[in-house]
Formats: C-alpha cells, sequence, structure tokens
C-alpha cells in the first residue's frame, strides 16, 4: 500500500513513498499538487525553505482536512541559513509558513564547508524541545556524516542524496546502511532523464509498468525512500501505482548496471559556502 512505512533509528515511521516539491510554484499549482496526491493516497510530502512553496503546502494540508498525525511533513534549512541561531530562525518562519506546531523531518540542504556541525546543534536543539520528530541531512557524502557524528550526539536518521539507476551510489548506500542512517532519493526519475531508457521501457512491457514505475520499485526493493515529483495528476497517480509488482533479481541487476555515476546536480564536495 502506499502507506508503507519504514522505522527511523530514532523510532519514528516514515512513508517509503512521497511527493517531491521542487520548482512547484508557491499559490494554486502546489496547493492543487499537493492535493491532488494527498487525495491519491500519498502522505508524506518533501518540501524546503528554498523550494518557496511552503506557504501553499501548509494551505493544501489544511485544506485536505486528513488529520495531521497521518502526514509525514519534511522541509529543510537552506545554505544561507547555516549556523546555530540563524537555523533555529529560519525553522520559526519555515514552521509559520507551514502553519504546523509540529515538523516530522528536518534536514540539512546541503553540507557546505564549515558550519554544518553548528547548525546541526540547532537541529539536535529543535529535536529535543519536541519541535520536529526526526533530524537528518541532505547531500552528505561518507565523510561529512563521519564529521557529524564524531562531533554530535545524534545521529541523523536519514540522508536525502542524489540516486537513480544512472547514479546509484552503492558506497554511500552500504554506509548508511551499517550505520542505520535511512537513505532517501531525491531526483529519483533521473528528473525525467533516464524515461526513455532502453532497459527500463523494456523490463517495464513485462508488467505493464511504465519506465518511470520500473525506477521507482527499483528504488523501493533497494529500501530507498523516493519523492518522485510531477505537478501532472495523472503522473502523480502513476507514480503512486508500483506496489502491484515486483522486479526479480534479474531485473534489479540490469538495472544496477545502468549505473554511470551520472549526476544531474551538484557535487556536495564542489559546492561550498
Ligand atoms: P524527479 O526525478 O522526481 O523528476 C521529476 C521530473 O520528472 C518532473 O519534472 C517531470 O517532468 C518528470 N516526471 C515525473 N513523473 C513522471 C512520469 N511518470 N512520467 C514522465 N515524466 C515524469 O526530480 P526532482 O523533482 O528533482 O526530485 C524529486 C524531489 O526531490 C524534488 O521535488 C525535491 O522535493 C527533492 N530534491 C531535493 C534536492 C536536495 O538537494 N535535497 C535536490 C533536488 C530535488
Amino acid at each position: 500500500s502506499l502507506q508503507g512505512t519504514t522505522t527511523l533509528h530514532n523510532g519514528v515511521k516514515m512513508p517509503y513513498f512521497g511527493l517531491g516539491v521542487y520548482k512547484v510554484k508557491d499559490g494554486k499549482e502546489v496547493i492543487n499538487t499537493v492535493k491532488t496526491a494527498l487525495e491519491v493516497g500519498y502522505r508524506a510530502i518533501d518540501t524546503a525553505a528554498l523550494y518557496d512553496n511552503e506557504e501553499g503546502v501548509g494551505q493544501a494540508i489544511k485544506e485536505s482536512g486528513i488529520p495531521r498525525e497521518e502526514l509525514f511533513i519534511t522541509t529543510k534549512v537552506w545554505n544561507t541559513d547555516q549556523g546555530y541561531d540563524k537555523t533555529l530562525k529560519a525553522f520559526e518562519i519555515s514552521m509559520k509558513k507551514l502553519g504546523l506546531d509540529y515538523l516530522d523531518l528536518y534536514l540539512i540542504h546541503w553540507p557546505g564547508k564549515d558550519k554544518y556541525v553548528d547548525t546541526w546543534r540547532a537541529l539536535e536543539k529543535l529535536y529535543k524541545d519536541g519541535r520536529v520528530r526526526a533530524i537528518g541531512v541532505s547531500n552528505f557524502k561518507i565523510h561529512h556524516l563521519q564529521t557529524l557524528m564524531e562531533q554530535s550526539e545524534e545521529k541523523p536518521v536519514i540522508n536525502q542524496v542524489e540516486l537513480h539507476p544512472y547514479l546509484s551510489q552503492k558506497d554511500l548506500l552500504s554506509f548508511c546502511k551499517k550505520q542505520q542512517i535511512a537513505v532517501e532519493a531525491w531526483g529519483p526519475l533521473g528528473r525525467g532523464r533516464l524515461l526513455n531508457d532502453p532497459t527500463l521501457i523494456e523490463i517495464g512491457q513485462k508488467y505493464g509498468k511504465t519506465a518511470a514505475q520500473v525506477t521507482l520499485r527499483w528504488h523501493l526493493q533497494n529500501d530507498v525512500i523516493v519523492i518522485p515529483k510531477s505537478v501532472t495528476p495523472s503522473r502523480i497517480k502513476e507514480n503512486a501505482d508500483i506496489f502491484d509488482f515486483e522486479l526479480t533479481a534479474e531485473d534489479m541487476e540490469r538495472i544496477d548496471a545502468l549505473n554511470k555515476n551520472e549526476r544531474t546536480g551538484k557535487d556536495p564536495d564542489q559546492f561550498l559556502f
């Protein structure tokens, strides 16, 4: 079911499947998109201060009438707000825009150079104060996770990174697994770029599924959380229709073999601020 959850290392349950809203415009567009997703059964929404649509996300949540405890809402602190005090302030602004009294997951959006440990202190405080049920990171490489863990009390529950069949991130995945840090894929569809891949199309034909559905299913069978983005109602439905088939071990291997370490986004080590 769409409600399938993984248990984070602090005991909080998080849906394996949700909606990402990067580049969805605040106002009507994001309100309609989130409402459509909630109507077809999505319960997790991934936004960020950067996306500038937290108000619309909050509005859609309110209008949906779905009980708060059934939803799992993620937002992120942007790079320019890193540092202890700035992050605490940024959190309050995000919460006001979302219109929520607690958050499910707060993430450091990018590691940057040398402020992420201080930023993490702020997330730890928000967690201890009960403002957020879980805290994690995004775009962290193994060395960032190691530095953070050496210098902190709380271990991140999750690392949200670019991950798809053309960027399989095997080493990072096995490191996170060992550390009980959940992995969440951003750009799970390679931002649309891998949907013409002949292997993915061919595998899909066996099951009557699209390349997008095969790709999302590959993530889930790898124990990876996904948040595909679409503003098109038919695709929002299509992306969620992945719980009635199973890829074989051979299918999984064929998809693994598509890896070419190809990023669509920035390399975290080269995105310094
Ligand atoms: P994605 O891989 O989800 O691809 C989205 C694009 O694929 C859409 O714009 C659409 O054109 C296309 N698409 C979606 N479903 C389709 C379908 N069924 N058939 C054909 N085309 C389809 O890319 P994304 O939006 O970049 O990533 C998903 C989410 O991850 C974002 O919305 C955001 O929430 C998050 N994200 C986080 C970071 C980060 O730094 N933490 C960076 C990028 C994205």
